[in-house]
């Protein structure tokens, strides 16, 4: 059985679903890999890289492929190529991505997507949200210590000493807590914030300030955030105003699941900061934690420099790719049994990742968002 890997076509797009060193995984397993000529360019991994690994070089792999694994979803034209049956894996922003899950569903494709990987603890190891956020946050500190013309650290020399800088991150989920230990390992002075109760002290155990507002806490489900009322968010904003006037550099990660990114700092609370301040914002992607924010850009705002996240892990693509390969690895792995691809869709992992199988949605929202609601038949009153 064969499983490809795909070259990717999103502009800007450096990462690859799978690198040579976890070949081996995959055949160890049972499998053979066929790789996309070049698909590892950008994160510089060679075609001979992957012939040496043991996998094989071929145009369109996905020809005879049981799976076909990927960072961003296959596009339509390749899809509807594919021969009915074949699985997909892959990021697949299903609400983004309703036509794409229309022709998946109407070619007979199974496709799997990382970000619907239940957070359950047995699937840590499979969970590619969790992997790129953390090479987002490493990125985001070390963009802020480039941009900032001042140093991190405290400096104490003969010619004076030279205060630290002072950093306050917005956010301290996985991205935010990674951006958190960087700013702290290169000597800058930490406060984070989270409406998460469980935050504070995941920021404390970082040796940052955990930032207190007299606000109510906002826990959702699966140890996301809840969504804030606007009355909360203007409260918040105006407690957070001071904190973000004396930072020299504002990392914010703040996010909520399936909802734009929540308004965290207007432009007013940006002009507030000093000249030579810098803002990093790595939800500028989806909607942006700050006003004015935009991603791929670096702007002015006031006094400050205001860089906007665009495909951030892709800024490091060797790590990136190193760990969401090794996730891939691992679902791959749960849906293998005696050498073969088998998924067991009793599994709730394999059922909670699947948007489509069989000709039918299953993931509920997309289905719902695509198809519209299930009719239900009257069969009787009550007697
Ligand atoms: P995320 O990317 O959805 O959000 C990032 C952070 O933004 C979160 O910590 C959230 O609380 C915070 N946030 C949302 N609204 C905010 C606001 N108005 N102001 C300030 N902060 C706000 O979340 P994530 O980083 O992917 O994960 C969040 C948490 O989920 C983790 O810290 C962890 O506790 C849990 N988690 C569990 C598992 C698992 O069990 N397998 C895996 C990953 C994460």
């Amino acid at each position: 059985m064969r499983i490809a890997v795909a070259r990717e076509t999103r502009e800007g797009e450096t990462r690859v679903a799978l690198v040579p060193e976890l070949v081996g995984k995959l055949t160890a397993l049972g499998y053979t890999v066929a790789v996309d000529p070049g698909a590892g360019e950008g994160s510089l991994h060679a075609d001979e890289e992957y012939l040496e690994a043991g996998a094989e070089v071929v145009e369109e792999p996905w020809r005879d492929a049981v799976l076909v694994v990927s960072v961003n979803p296959l596009d339509s034209p390749v899809v509807r190529r594919l021969p009915g049956g074949t699985a997909t894996v892959s990021f697949l922003p299903v609400n983004q991505s309703l036509d794409l899950v229309g022709d998946l569903r109407d070619c007979g494709i199974t496709s799997f997507a990382m970000e619907l990987v239940p957070r359950i603890s047995r699937a840590q190891s499979m969970d590619a949200l969790s992997s790129q956020s953390l090479v987002a946050g490493y990125r985001s500190a070390i963009v802020a210590a480039g941009l900032l013309r001042r140093f991190f650290p405290l400096n104490m020399t003969a010619a004076g000493t030279v205060t630290p800088a002072e950093v306050v991150v917005l956010g301290a989920g996985v991205a935010g807590l990674q951006a958190v230990a960087t700013a702290k390992r290169l000597g800058a002075v930490v406060k984070a914030y989270d409406v998460r109760a469980a935050a504070a002290e995941e920021i404390r155990s970082m040796g940052a300030v955990a930032i207190e507002l007299e606000l109510e806490t906002l826990e959702g489900s699966g140890g996301y955030a809840r969504e804030m009322t606007e009355d909360r968010a203007q409260r918040q904003r105006d407690l957070l105003a001071p904190h973000i006037a004396a930072a020299d550099a504002l990392i914010t990660t703040a996010a909520v699941p399936g909802r734009r990114a929540p308004l965290l700092v207007t432009a007013d609370m940006v002009e507030q900061m000093r000249p030579g301040s810098v803002v990093v914002d790595l939800a500028a992607e989806t909607g942006g934690n700050v006003e004015g924010a935009k991603p791929g850009k670096v702007l002015r705002i006031g006094n400050a420099q205001v860089w906007g996240g665009a495909n951030v892990p892709a800024q490091m693509p060797g790590p990136a790719s190193r760990l969401y390969a090794q996730n891939i690895v691992n679902l791959v792995t749960l849906m293998t049994r005696d050498g073969a691809y088998a998924p067991d869709f009793d599994d709730e992992i394999v059922t909670g990742s699947c948007v489509t199988h069989q000709g039918v949605v299953r993931h509920e929202p997309t289905r719902t968002a695509l198809e519209g609601p299930l009719e239900t038949t009257e069969v009787g009153g009550p007697s």
